[in-house]
């Protein structure tokens, strides 16, 4: 199965904008830019959502056929493991195994030495082209890679197994996620990484690591662009090694799991991938929910009222909504305002506070960030929120299409 050079995941909390998001992968084509579709929703969405996999199929399938797109398309059962995988066997074609939580387990001596005796090839230092330091390969370093990572690549070995044997080789598209953690992977990392998912034989896809920087939820990258953009050059030379010498598939390529929204690195990694002419994956996660409660903030009186709502519930449940999220939100709360002073806002006010447009005098990446995560505000609002959006599908859609077009896409495929 093969993804194709360019996909974007549009995260669908509430799955109600499936044909508002194809519509933006749409313009892309018509521009020339093909990009595949991906449908992405993790297991902690669900969970929140109180919604099941088979939405996303349905709606993905939906968007499809009622747009007539007949060019590839996915379900991503995003950041799964063992214990939550088969929930999404019947209704995903791609699958994202995290083993974020397993970097640092201890693997058997027997292991360790194994994934060595692999390593024997090297010699004493590997010159990726492209990069001018080598990698020095001595027994500590190799050591030390088996120590952080050969225990997650094993697992990802388990849960891919797991998979291929109820969906059959071949039949879905494999991720492996390590992004979730404090400690980013170096190039260096990297390489071994790729090397030990070959020894697993997990033909992977895509490879998402967790790159230097903070990538908080909604809001725009924090960190070192020009160091990020070294790190990404270097993983993508690393990948055409890993394809060319660890037999890995030919269109292996780096997936950013954003958060949403990292616009300070989408014309570096667009610079990079047009210069090398490589593949992308980019995950978006609540961006079209964020442009949902746009969407209705500019509906009219109704939509209003629960935009507003939803905030001044979510500044309620602060501390419970942003636990899950906590490495990755960083919120002042002396910028959020107070329930009393949005009362009297507009719904050019509300909306222009929260969409990330960042030179708004009205712009609030606080506010912003707190309504990312307040969708669970949203979902226990039941069908007082999911009438609305259906209600108001027109204005929110166009707010959904014109945010992955204008915003993402735009960016990051040169249209
Ligand atoms: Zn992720």
């Amino acid at each position: 199965m093969e993804l194709g050079k360019y996909s974007f995941g549009v995260g669908d909390r509430f799955s109600h904008e499936g044909e508002a998001q194809l519509k933006a992968i749409m313009k892309a084509a018509e521009k020339g830019v093909d990009i595949s579709p991906v449908w992405n929703k993790s297991n902690r969405e669900h969970n929140i959502v109180h919604s099941e996999p088979e939405g996303t199929r349905i709606e993905a399938d939906t968007a499809v056929s009622v747009l007539g797109w007949n060019k590839p398309y996915f379900v991503d059962a995003d950041h799964i493991n063992l214990s939550n995988v088969d929930r999404f066997i019947d209704h995903a074609d791609f699958f994202t195994l995290d083993v974020a939580m397993y970097i640092g387990n201890k693997s058997s001596s027997e292991e360790v030495a194994a994934f060595k005796r692999s390593c024997a090839g090297f010699g004493n230092e590997v010159t990726i082209p492209g990069i001018s330091d080598p990698i020095k390969i001595t027994s500590e370093l190799l050591e030390e890679a088996a120590e952080k990572y050969l225990a997650a690549v094993k697992e990802a070995g388990k849960i891919y197994r797991h998979i291929e044997k109820a969906k059959g080789t071949g039949n879905f598209i494999t991720e492996i996620s390590m992004d979730e953690v404090e400690a980013p992977q170096t190039p260096v990392d990297m390489f071994f990484i790729l090397k030990m998912i070959s020894e697993e034989g997990i033909p992977a896809q895509t490879i998402a690591p967790k790159f230097t920087g903070r990538f908080n939820k909604g809001v725009d990258y924090k960190g070192d662009v020009k160091q990020f953009g070294k790190e990404f050059e270097q993983d993508v030379l690393v990948i055409d090694y890993s394809v060319k010498y660890f037999g890995l598939p030919s269109d292996l390529k780096l997936s950013v799991h954003s958060g949403s929204d990292k616009f300070r690195i989408y014309p570096v990694m667009a610079d990079i991938i047009k210069r090398y002419d490589k593949g992308l994956h980019v995950k978006t996660a609540g961006t079209t929910w964020l442009e949902e409660v746009i969407g209705l903030a500019i509906s009219g009186v109704e939509g209003l009222v629960v935009a507003k709502d939803i905030y001044v519930k979510a500044l309620e449940r602060k501390q419970e909504l942003c636990e899950p999220y906590a490495d990755v939100i960083e919120i002042d709360e002396t910028k959020l305002p107070p329930a009393g002073e949005i009362e009297d806002w507009t719904g050019e006010k509300f909306a222009n506070t929260l969409r990330h447009i960042t030179d708004h005098p009205d712009y609030n990446p606080n506010f912003r960030q707190l309504i990312h995560v307040g969708y669970k505000v949203a979902a226990e609002m039941g069908s007082n929120f999911t009438t609305l959006l259906e209600k108001y599908s027109d204005v929110i859609g166009a707010c959904v299409e014109e945010n992955i077009y204008e915003r993402h896409l735009k960016r990051l495929f040169d249209l």
